[in-house]
């Protein structure tokens, strides 16, 4: 059986790890959107609270997570590190694999790690109501939550083709107390200029981002939160890593390699980045692997630019790996990996070779996670699937050339709210998308030309 390392309560970590000060090189600038120069806090201003944004151009190296965040983290917190006995005896072979479970939290997923800060600063800054974007539906879940806590409202974008595939999500989402659209939506100028142009388009995160972002910045007591991408989503993140180091030295092991999913990255790096840290230090020295989907691969075939964060060009303009603000992915199963870019300190990462990636295809991922589910008894979410699709080809690897190799991943979500996705898979009527470059090469021909 699956043995379960469990963090006591008394250890939950007290600080949030934050790496830019750690790192080789400092990240590029962040751009404004207009006139292309590096921007400061009062730019932010329209739509985040000032501790949020203070924590963007922090230099400390930990930042102390408040009381009131702690007391709700330990509704599920520490989470559970799992050794994978039974899928390591089914695949055979030296390799031990472990897993960090987030899929204990109330919504299922690593996504209130920061959806209760953002929420939690919010109403301590008097904010009245957040808006957001969600593509799979877990981040809508989980600022909804967060929300319902701190007594604010909350508005949620949901990307059409998951709105439609995922009625649960959206249920959800409405118990929490929050109000959910499709996007495009009618409800903002953007929403429905899109629609104009294609009225069946199946939306995507870019394009709900925008109609969040305009709904926070047209209005006074309303702010925008996001659930990837930016350096203090990731910074929130890190509890997880933080959390695995602990429990990996109470079993006294070091991980050879490391993997998470990537959508926006932060899943990802919430469970790497203190390894990064050791890794610098040299402490150890992992492969460390981020892995997408082969429909959205902007790691493996993006380019590293300034891009704007979402379709309508509202957001500051980020050096990340991109396929271009306009690109709308294949509607694939994993929403939650359905992002144009890469967040910026990820591509960063990925730029000085501290970090490798791998885009896989979905029918791949499904079959290693029905395989996981049967061995382990936890059903992957689509996204997390892909991590466990490259931790199975990495123990196999491992059995071939007896390498005695440890194995951690991040296990980001559970898969309740797709048992369609599954369903499909067993039905054979998934599609793996071939991603032809012309799709790439006609969003970049949108993306500015910015020196630097
Ligand atoms: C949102 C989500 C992802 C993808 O987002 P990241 O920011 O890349 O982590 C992955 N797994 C789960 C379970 C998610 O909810």
């Amino acid at each position: 059986m699956a043995t379960k390392i469990v963090l006591p309560e008394a250890e939950l970590p007290t600080h949030w790890y934050n790496i830019v000060p750690d790192l080789p090189s400092p990240p590029p600038p962040v751009l404004h959107p207009g006139t292309h120069e590096p921007i400061g806090p009062d730019d932010l201003a329209p739509l985040f609270p000032m501790d949020l944004i203070l924590q963007l151009v922090s230099e400390d190296s930990y930042i102390e997570i408040p009381e009131e965040v702690r007391e709700v983290y330990r509704l599920w917190r520490p989470t559970p590190l799992y050794r994978a006995h039974r899928l390591e005896a089914l695949i055979g072979g030296p390799a031990r694999i472990y897993y960090k479970y987030e899929g204990v939290s109330p919504v299922g997923s690593h996504k209130p790690n920061t959806a209760v800060p953002q929420a939690y600063y919010n109403a301590k800054a008097g904010v009245k109501k957040l808006a957001t974007e969600t593509g799979a539906g877990q981040w809508g879940s989980a600022l909804a939550f967060a929300c319902s806590l701190f007594g604010l409202d909350c508005e949620v974008y949901m990307v059409r083709a998951s709105y439609d595939q995922k009625p649960s999500r959206k249920a959800m989402i409405e118990t929490f107390g929050a109000t959910i659209h499709p996007s495009p939506s009618n409800n903002t100028q953007y929403g429905r200029s899109v629609l104009e142009e294609d009225p069946d388009t199946p939306g995507s995160l870019g394009i709900a981002i925008s109609e969040a972002v305009e709904v926070a910045a047209t209005n006074e007591d309303v702010k925008y939160s996001l659930g990837s991408v930016l350096d203090f989503v990731l910074m929130h993140q890190t509890i997880i890593g933080e959390e695995t180091l602990r429990q990996l030295a109470m079993v006294d092991e070091t991980p050879d390699v490391i993997i998470g999913c990537a959508g926006g990255g932060s899943n990802f790096s919430g469970l790497v980045f203190p390894f990064v840290r050791e890794k610098l230090a040299g402490r150890m020295d992992p492969v460390i692997r981020a892995v997408e989907p082969a429909a959205a691969p902007s790691l493996t075939r993006g380019s590293y630019q300034f891009d704007f964060g979402d379709t309508g060009q509202m957001t500051p303009l980020v050096k990340m790996h991109t396929l271009g603000h306009p690109f709308i992915p294949d509607p694939i199963h994993a929403g939650g990996l359905r992002y144009h870019g890469m967040a910026p300190l990820v591509s960063h990462l990925h730029e000085l070779g501290i970090i490798e990636a791998e885009a896989l295809h979905q029918t791949e991922t499904f079959a290693s996670a029905v395989k996981f589910a049967k061995a382990e008894g936890i059903i992957p979410g689509p996204e997390p699937a892909h991590a466990v699709a490259s931790v199975m080809t990495e123990a196999e690897k491992a059995k071939e050339s007896g390498e005695e190799k440890v194995i951690l991943f991040n296990l980001s979500g559970h898969g309740h709210f797709d048992m369609a996705a599954y369903q499909a898979f067993f039905n054979d009527e998934l599609v793996d998308y071939e991603l032809p470059e012309e799709r790439i090469t006609e969003a970049m021909a949108k993306v500015p030309v910015v020196s630097g």
